[in-house]
């Protein structure tokens, strides 16, 4: 080195490495944002899965869905929550709605579940003739 030379990084070293660090976040910041809606779309499904097995355990303990007699229209699972532990809870966790039923079929024997919200529907799937859309 000579003499006079001060030691550390030139100005170009430094750009470089303040180019090459933001290339990096530039790749890393998008999978992590994906992973993340993938973790989303799993718990959404996830709920939405305990949902219908509470469903199917009021079938099964009673012989019909619940309120069948009060015509198909979209009801909240605060109608059954003596067969669900926290439904309240229960929310798309990226829409933050809550998710709805209907009993359907030409006995009333079958049923859907979907989220409140138009995104979650068309993210996270829903429940159609008692059979997940995923
Ligand atoms: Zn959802």
């Amino acid at each position: 080195m000579a003499p006079g030379n001060r030691s550390g990084f030139t100005l170009v070293e430094l750009v470089v490495v303040v180019v090459v660090i933001g290339i990096l976040a530039a790749i890393a910041i998008p999978k992590f944002s994906n992973l993340s809606e993938q973790a989303e779309t799993q718990s959404c499904r996830h709920n939405m899965r305990n949902l219908a097995s509470a469903l199917q355990m009021y079938y099964g303990s009673t012989g019909n869905y619940p309120h069948t007699n009060e015509g198909r229209r979209w009801r909240k699972f605060s109608a059954i929550e003596e067969y669900l532990q926290n439904w309240e809870q229960l929310e798309c966790p990226s829409c933050g709605t809550h998710y709805r039923y209907r009993i359907t079929g030409r006995n009333y024997d079958t049923f859907r579940i979907r989220g409140w919200n138009r995104n979650c529907r068309r993210n996270h799937g829903m429940y159609r003739n008692g059979m997940p859309t995923w």
